[in-house]
């Protein structure tokens, strides 16, 4: 079922379709992570690319809701970041690969936004 896009920016990023899949920088082609299409409601990410290159991703829906922050962390499973309470897969950031970056995801399954940041 495809979802309706409410605000799609991407500076210096390519993503494979159009709200999920891999991540690419625009600069140097590398693959920066991989989003899962159907998990999240919303997603702010913000990082630095090895290559220099500063790029961010901003997606939400129409039907997206406002969400609750919540001070848990993501848990890891098979590399992806996960709803740590629902245990839904939501994104996978090569580590490797960025420098630096900042995300704020939320969940759509249980609402609840998640910060995670490597500086
Ligand atoms: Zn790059
Ligand atoms: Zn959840």
């Amino acid at each position: 079922m495809a979802r309706v896009i409410k605000n799609k920016e991407l500076v210096n990023t390519r993503l494979a379709a159009n709200y999920g899949g891999w991540m690419y920088c625009e600069k140097c082609n590398e693959n920066i992570g991989y989003l899962c299409y159907s998990t999240y409601d919303k997603l702010e990410l913000s990082y630095k690319c090895n290559c220099g290159s500063q790029g961010s991703v901003l997606l939400d829906f129409e039907d997206s809701r406002i969400g609750q922050s919540c001070n848990d962390d993501l848990v890891v499973i098979k590399n992806r970041f996960c709803c740590s309470k629902d245990s839904e897969p939501l994104i996978t950031i090569l580590d490797k690969k960025v420098l630096s970056y900042e995300m704020k995801i939320t969940c759509k399954s249980c609402e609840r936004i998640y910060q995670k940041q490597k500086k």
